[in-house]
């Protein structure tokens, strides 16, 4: 990414952004197994790399592979990474770097012990920290954020590793959420505006052991797969450190302004999860509702764009009293690379993923719902795929605000350059998708439906341009607009 130094000069590294999930154990005899699960269930966080770190008390083992969790971690990988304390990492991030040396968690053997890292987010300053520290002659082996934090952590003159990593966290500024590993300790944090989220959790065991199996994870999907009961959110400033004296907390910096990345809610965490506190299923139907009241359009049937769209068009649905039916059908099993015939299909690509039901479409007019446009290259295409079956109007719906400005803490959004709404009016956007109609939802029913004020407050800079904290992309938005929200 691209940042902008205290004496004006712009830094550069090839990370851009990193969309993951995380997840740590605390004290079981599977624990690599309840990691791998966790994992599993937070597979939609990223799907390029992961890897799960084990203690057995002694030492720390590890294994990190290129692609989906079921396939890395095999019953033979499994159990040569037997531990009773485990983090994992799954991840997918964009721009050429993707390599394996930068799948996390990140290990290293340090002046410290040995501990492994693996975190959620984007730092903004990390590439101001890492050349100041290659200038000292530090050497890193990873082009990744998260290899500036474990460096902060080893050089801090503090002497115990909760305080070198509360140390280390106060020097970085950005999006994290962080679990670490050392051989008899698991670490949980989050940054003080608490952008991604991290959950906390208990795995109730036998009568005597009270404090059971203790589980972070990035959402409480994981903690349902392993039979773990929700307790509470990892706090916005907050570093938990679980060891053999309990469970012990502290708040490493004060707690800033709450900006939780309300895109959790609208797009990437799981309906069945809750984040920030609040079921994710509650805000996006209701963003559907809040939808269908500001934008009714007169319509035969509601047709979301699967996954993404179906929990605000069943909201949309509700609302508007219109029938909601599955007009367009999802194949779960597209790969990586397919082979495209030689006289080349139109929309292949998006009619590898979706394929109308004719049926359904014939003659009518839809009201078709997405959570949101990015380049808007696949509404086009699917706007275009439910006129070839036959439906009389296409009605856009957009559950979210214009996306106008991309996001520096964790989601992957292009550059200001590829946004459709930084560059087209809602009429030119309309026309380019080829709808008869086209509405987003506004900022304000946008944060009314996700409870802004009730138990978060959120950042809203991919709708707004105004950032929660200096170090942004200056080339991609206006200066002014830094750190006023
Ligand atoms: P497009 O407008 O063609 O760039 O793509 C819009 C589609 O991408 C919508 O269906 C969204 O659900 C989906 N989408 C939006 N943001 C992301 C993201 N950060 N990662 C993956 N997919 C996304």
């Amino acid at each position: 990414m691209v940042s902008l130094r205290a004496d004006g000069k712009m830094l550069t590294s090839d990370k851009f952004h990193d969309e993951c999930g995380v997840v740590a154990i605390y004290a079981n005899p599977e624990a690599e197994k309840l990691a791998y699960l966790g994992l599993h269930a937070l597979q939609h966080r990223g799907q390029e790399s992961a890897g799960i770190v084990t203690s057995n008390g002694m030492t720390l083992n590890q294994h990190k592979a290129m692609g989906l969790v079921a396939d890395i971690f095999t019953t033979a990988e499994l159990a040569k990474l037997r531990g009773t304390l485990a983090i994992g990492h799954t991840r997918y991030s964009t721009a050429g770097d993707s390599a394996l040396l930068n799948a996390q968690p990140i290990l290293v053997q340090s002046n410290k012990g040995m501990m492994a890292l693996a975190h959620n987010g984007n730092l903004v300053n990390a590439g101001e920290i890492r050349s100041r520290m290659e200038s000292q002659g530090s050497i890193f082996q990873t082009s990744s954020d998260t290899e500036v934090i474990v460096h902060l952590i080893a050089q801090s003159k503090e002497h115990t590793l909760p305080e070198a990593m509360a140390d280390a966290l106060r020097r970085v500024e950005g999006a994290f959420s962080l679990v670490m590993i050392s051989p008899d300790r698991i670490f949980a944090a989050r940054d003080p505006r608490g952008f991604r989220p991290l959950a906390m959790g208990r795995i109730p065991t036998a009568p005597g052991d009270r404090q059971g199996t203790i589980v972070f994870a990035s959402e409480t999907c994981a903690f349902d797969l392993i039979g773990a009961v929700y307790e509470r959110e990892v706090k916005p400033g907050e570093l938990i450190v679980v060891g053999p004296e309990g469970i012990t907390s502290r708040f490493y910096a004060t707690p800033l302004a709450q900006s939780s990345c309300i895109f959790e809610h609208v797009y990437f965490s799981r309906p069945d999860s809750r984040v920030f506190g609040r079921p994710v299923q509650e805000s996006r139907e209701e963003l559907g509702r809040q939808l269908a009241r500001e934008a009714p359009v007169e319509a035969d049937v509601v047709v979301p764009v699967p996954d993404s769209g179906v929990t605000a068009a069943v909201g949309y649905a509700a609302e508007s009293g219109i029938p909601f039916r599955f007009g367009l059908i999802r194949n779960h099993y597209v790969g990586r690379t397919f082979i495209e015939p030689s006289q080349s299909v139109r929309d292949f690509g998006v009619k590898l993923k979706l394929n109308p039901v004719r049926s359904l479409l014939e003659g009518k007019r839809v009201v078709l719902i997405d959570d949101s446009i990015v380049r808007g290259t696949t509404s086009r295409k699917i706007v275009r795929m439910i006129r070839n079956a036959g439906a009389k109007e296409v009605h856009m719906r957009i559950s979210c605000p214009p996306t106008i400005s991309p996001c520096f803490y964790g989601v992957d959004t292009p550059s200001k350059k590829q946004l459709i709404a930084a560059n087209k009016t809602i009429e030119e956007i309309r026309e380019y998708v080829g709808a008869d109609s086209i509405a987003y939802l506004s900022l304000e029913g946008m944060k009314q439906a996700c409870g802004d004020g009730e138990k978060t407050t959120y950042c809203t800079a991919c709708y707004t341009g105004k950032y929660p904290t200096r170090w942004v992309d200056v080339e991609d938005i206006q200066p002014a607009a830094v750190g006023k929200q």
